[in-house]
């Protein structure tokens, strides 16, 4: 891909931000200079893909504009009352990281939720301070905005029914019109795989999930997710919000977001569980592993037991070496869901491993994976991965390893 169509495309991943470019006149520049880039259609998609962020961008900036600095109320009762959030907002002393519109929000909330997690999320807040990665509540209210225009623009596209949730992803910046899609709702466990850290926010998006299921609210109200660009590298923004028609389109009635990890597989040699012995020499010394296992096994706890009872060096750069950091990830990743592994295959000799398979989770990655693994005995001690990702526009027809 040439530079200029990669630049279209990371500059498309911050059209998501309406406070950035949502009040910039860029749109008319670049209508002026569209046929330029035609003669060239990678750059010409690219920057397709990048008037329509824009333009959407736009509409949310404007409606920004008639609200409250801040028009987000965490008080959950609050929103699914119906009520407008009209006054400035009142921050958390203790986290900085909720917002209320009144006092009485503020006790409530605290009463009811708040309370079970100010202390992590205090921790945590100062932990994203450190690192430049805080998601504002501002950027969040602008989010939420950009959701409604989506939401009004896509209903019609079998994103209305309401037993699914609609999931806009606008990161990179085509992925809104090829990634979007419409999920069944998780169950409770699933909504928190090992992907998310704010486990002290599980009671409240649970609680927001049920509400909207149970039927509670209005029959044209509608929660949908958005995934926005990463603040820092390896993470995502999963974004919540409650929708309630206004006129012709929406406004949002209540919003949480959660930081989603954005992990390459660590340890997800683990799924097939080993359907082949390995031709290792030495007998494990002093550990004891299951010879005779075989066949897929998804439980991760168990293959841990079985597999890497002790010592395990990680050698993925985005992994931390030991038992239990991969145990937390894998058990984790294991129940996405969606995900979908094929194409495997395996070998062992000579005291290594290899595997290679495809990893599918939709909207999020379809991609080919590497690993290899060191033996001791049958026990695993050690592992390096890599893999590669699936565009089907690979100029190689032998892609994919
Ligand atoms: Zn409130
Ligand atoms: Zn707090």
């Amino acid at each position: 891909m040439e530079a200029s169509t990669t630049a279209a495309w990371i500059l498309g991943d911050y059209m998501a931000h309406p406070k950035i470019f949502g009040g910039s006149d860029l749109a008319e520049t670049w209508a002026s200079v569209q046929p330029l880039p035609r003669g060239n259609p990678d750059l010409f998609d690219a920057w397709t893909c990048l008037f329509k962020a824009h333009g959407r961008a736009k509409l949310a900036y404007e409606a920004l504009k008639t609200r409250p600095k801040i028009f987000i109320c965490d008080y959950p009762s609050y929103g699914l009352s119906g009520k407008e959030t009209i006054s400035d907002s009142r921050q958390c002393g203790g986290c900085s990281s909720v917002v209320y519109c009144s006092k009485d929000c503020q006790r409530q909330d605290w009463a009811e939720q708040h309370s079970n997690e100010c202390a992590q999320a205090r921790d945590f807040h100062r932990e994203r301070r450190g690192t430049d990665t805080w998601y504002e509540h501002e950027l969040r209210a602008s989010h939420a905005a950009l959701l409604e225009v989506v939401y009004a623009e896509k209903r019609h596209l079998g994103y209305d029914a309401r037993d699914t949730l609609p999931v806009f992803n606008f990161t990179p910046v085509d992925a809104l019109e090829k990634r979007s899609r419409a999920e069944t709702y998780p169950d409770q466990e699933q909504c928190w795989n090992g992907s998310f850290g704010q486990t002290y926010l599980k009671d409240r998006l649970w609680t927001v999930v049920t509400t909207f299921r149970s039927g509670s609210v209005p029959a044209g109200w509608r929660l949908v997710q958005g995934i926005f660009p990463p603040l820092g590298k390896d993470q995502s923004i999963e974004l919540l919000v409650l929708l309630k028609p206004v006129g012709a389109g929406y406004r949002t009635a209540y919003c949480m977001a959660r930081y989603r990890m954005r992990f390459t597989p660590i340890v997800t040699f683990l799924l097939a569980t080993l359907s082949y012995t390995t031709a290792a020499p030495s007998p494990v010394s002093s550990k004891k592993c299951d010879l005779k296992a075989k066949g897929p096994d998804l439980d991760a706890k168990k293959a841990f037991d079985k597999y890497v009872p002790g010592e395990y060096v990680e050698h993925n750069p985005f992994g931390l070496s030991g038992r239990d950091n991969a145990l937390a990830y894998l058990t984790g990743f294991l129940v996405s869901p969606g995900l979908t592994i094929t194409n495997l295959t395996a070998y062992a000799g000579g005291g290594f491993g290899h595997m290679r398979f495809r990893e599918i989770l939709p909207g999020e990655f379809d991609r080919v994976v590497s690993d290899r693994l060191k033996f001791q005995g049958t026990c695993f001690v050690e592992h390096w991965d890599v893999s590669q990702d699936v565009t089907g526009e690979e100029t190689n027809p032998l892609a994919w390893f």
